[in-house]
């Protein structure tokens, strides 16, 4: 089969289509319809069934590969390497699910997650799922205003932590981090279980807090068989970075999830049962929900749990990584790419990457230097992947899986994914686009496929209210992305809808300029934010971080490179779209996941308050851009 008849028919016979890839996965009662849409935008997919995640994803393996390793946890904070098995595994989870048993979590109960990259975190994920109770799991990045707010969100009985992690051989204690929270919260959470790493002090409240090991030591036998849930019961929320504003708790069913992510892992991500998957996220995102944890468990697959950053102790270490453990698969994120983009590239080639067949990122724009430049270093195809924390799954990709022979292209994430209706609309009326070459507001027809959001966490008003109103004659899901379509049936982002500039009347993207900005050879990294102008209505201002500091130490040396960065633009895209200004900046304001803040830089130049900051990364980035613009 190719491309194209498997994405006809997962559009033209959506019910025959589904019912197939419903059978990659164990169901403990056949459903008794594939898709509930009577009440839309709402979906229920695989109606009638039941099933259990943690069952599909760890349980189901047992009998045929006990001993190879479910997961490999390899930490260049602490040094430590561990594996467990598939066998071990299941008998991890089971520990876990009666110590939260014991606390009275039962199905529906949720259970806050706020740990570092171990491999305590992955089990109390699964033994969460086990027991039909519902993971929230919180990037452990956070501190503790952030975690508050989904404390009170989520409700849990249960909070799994960790006395502390590290980034860059630094520690951050969470436990305290997690007391204030708690302090914070409006919501009494009744059992705090702590895994202490020794790491940092972690001082027990006694009545409330926990100490794991001591709970594990008593449970060594637990034998907990799985909760059968209907295939809609949520199996976790989730928020949404919050680039563009205050985040959405996005909910995820148990039953179309799992046959979604057992697809992909096939189709888009070639990966194999026995086969090793290494995703460099972190569990507190979708991504690492779906592609450390769930996708490679559910296709039988060793999964790695790398705790640490891309560049420490060098910039080969994910690629000593793959060398070491053979991985297949890699998944990661531009940003990432990017910091290796600062550092030499010879030490990317000091591996051997024979086993690895691609190397897919996702998560903002890959911009074709960046693309370029890791493709060659790496000598891998680099598949670019499109989604959002709303899907859990790539809308746009290639599906290579099927079609081993469907080419990347530069700039572009590829295709819709099976069951994905994707139409570009007008901004204005809706209308579809029927055109190549034409910009338009990315918008998928209901239902969603499997795996995608059911709804937002208590929230049925805003799920309505945020994705399928836009339109008012068209109740479609709105990406909030804006895209092009080529003559090949090629798809482009080119930014987010709120990312637009108006130039003296001219709509301009701001990923266009970015890119254009980012092909001069002296650019890292660049952020443009359109600026109210009294002029112009708006200009381009781009914010850039350097490859080498030492050319922009001085005033000459800023404005010579200004100057030769706005003629780059010129001969790109004209003058039109040439920023008014570039700024030299050490580094740009991102949120936790890596994604730039731009509607804060945008308020940062035009003087207003930058709003709900509680996912940005480093708030000294803010302060450094304010100089750069007063300056
Ligand atoms: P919020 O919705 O709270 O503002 P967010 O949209 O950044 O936060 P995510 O769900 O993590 O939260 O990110 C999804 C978004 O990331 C997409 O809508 C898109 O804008 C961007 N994105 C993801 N992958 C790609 C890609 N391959 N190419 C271009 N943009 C991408
Ligand atoms: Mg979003």
């Amino acid at each position: 089969m190719d491309y194209d008849a498997l994405y006809r028919r997962s559009i033209d016979e959506p019910e025959a289509f589904w019912r197939e890839q419903a059978a990659r996965i164990d169901w403990h009662q056949p459903f008794e319809q594939v898709c509930d849409h009577s009440q839309p935008p709402f979906a229920r997919w695989f109606a009638g069934g039941l099933t259990n995640l943690c069952h599909n994803a760890v349980d189901r393996h047992v009998p045929q590969r006990p001993d190879q390793p479910a997961l490999v946890y390899i930490s260049t904070e602490t040094g430590q390497e561990r594996s467990l098995s598939y066998g071990q595994l299941y008998v991890e989870v089971q520990r876990t699910a009666a110590i939260l048993q014991a606390m009275g979590v039962r199905k529906g109960d949720r259970v806050l997650i706020y740990m570092p990259m171990i491999p305590e975190a992955v089990v109390a994920m699964l033994a969460t799922v086990r027991l039909g109770a519902i993971h929230s799991v919180v990037f452990g990045g956070f501190a503790s205003h952030a975690l508050a707010s989904r404390i009170d969100d989520a409700q849990p009985t249960v909070v799994f932590t960790a006395d502390a992690g590290s980034r860059g051989g630094k520690v951050i204690a969470y436990k305290p981090l997690l007391d204030e929270a708690l302090k914070q919260a409006q919501h009494a959470v009744p059992h705090v279980v702590v895994v202490d790493r020794g790491l940092a002090p972690a001082p027990l409240q006694a009545g409330r807090d926990h100490d794991f090991h001591t709970l594990r030591r008593e449970v060594m036998d637990a034998q907990v068989p799985c909760e059968w849930v209907a295939s809609e019961h949520p199996s976790y929320t989730l928020y949404t970075s919050g680039t563009t504003g205050k985040p959405k708790g996005v909910q995820r069913d148990t039953g179309g999830y799992a046959v979604a992510l057992a697809m992909s892992m096939d189709l888009i991500y070639c990966g194999q049962p026995g086969e090793t998957f290494f995703c460099t996220s972190d569990i507190g995102w979708v991504v690492g929900h779906s592609y450390i944890v769930y996708g490679p468990l559910l296709a039988g697959m060793t999964t790695i749990v790398y705790e640490g950053l891309p560049v420490r102790p060098d910039a080969a270490v994910w690629w000593s990584i793959v060398e070491r453990h053979r991985a297949n698969v890699m998944f990661s994120a531009p940003t990432a790419i990017r910091v290796l983009k600062k550092q030499d590239p010879d030490c990317l080639k000091r591996h051997d990457l024979s086993s690895l067949k691609h190397l897919f990122l996702a998560g903002e724009p890959l911009d074709e230097p960046t693309a370029r430049w890791i493709g060659e270093a790496i000598g891998k195809p680099i598949i670019d992947n499109y989604w959002q924390t709303e899907t859990g799954w790539p809308i746009l990709s290639l599906a290579r899986g099927v079609d081993p022979h469907q080419a990347p292209r530069l700039g572009s994430p590829g295709v819709p994914m099976p069951g994905y209706k994707v139409t570009l609309r007008d901004d204005q009326t809706g209308e579809p686009l029927t055109g190549a070459n034409q910009k338009g507001v990315l918008t998928i027809d209901g239902p969603l496929p499997p795996g995608c959001l059911q709804t937002v966490w208590g929230d049925d008003r805003r799920f309505v209210q945020t994705y399928w109103s836009t339109f008012p004659n068209q109740p479609v899901y709105n990406t909030f992305d804006w895209g092009i379509r080529d003559e090949d049936g090629y798809y482009f982002i080119l930014g987010r809808t709120d990312d637009v500039i108006n130039v003296a009347g001219h709509r301009l993207g701001t990923r266009e300029i970015e890119e254009a900005v980012s092909s001069h050879p002296a650019v890292a990294e660049v952020a443009v934010v359109g600026v109210a102008d009294e002029v112009k209505g708006q200009v381009a201002r781009a914010f850039v971080v350097v490859k080498d500091p030492q050319r922009v130490a001085d005033d000459a040396g800023r404005a010579a490179l200004e100057a030769e960065i706005m003629r780059t633009v010129d001969g790109q895209l004209g003058a039109v779209a040439r920023p008014a200004r570039v700024h030299f900046v050490n580094v740009l304001p991102k949120t936790r996941s890596g994604k730039l803040l731009r509607r804060a830089i945008q308020a940062v130049c035009e003087g207003r308050a930058t709003g709900d900051l509680t996912t940005i990364e480093d708030p000294a980035a803010l302060q450094q851009l304010q100089e750069a613009v007063a300056r």
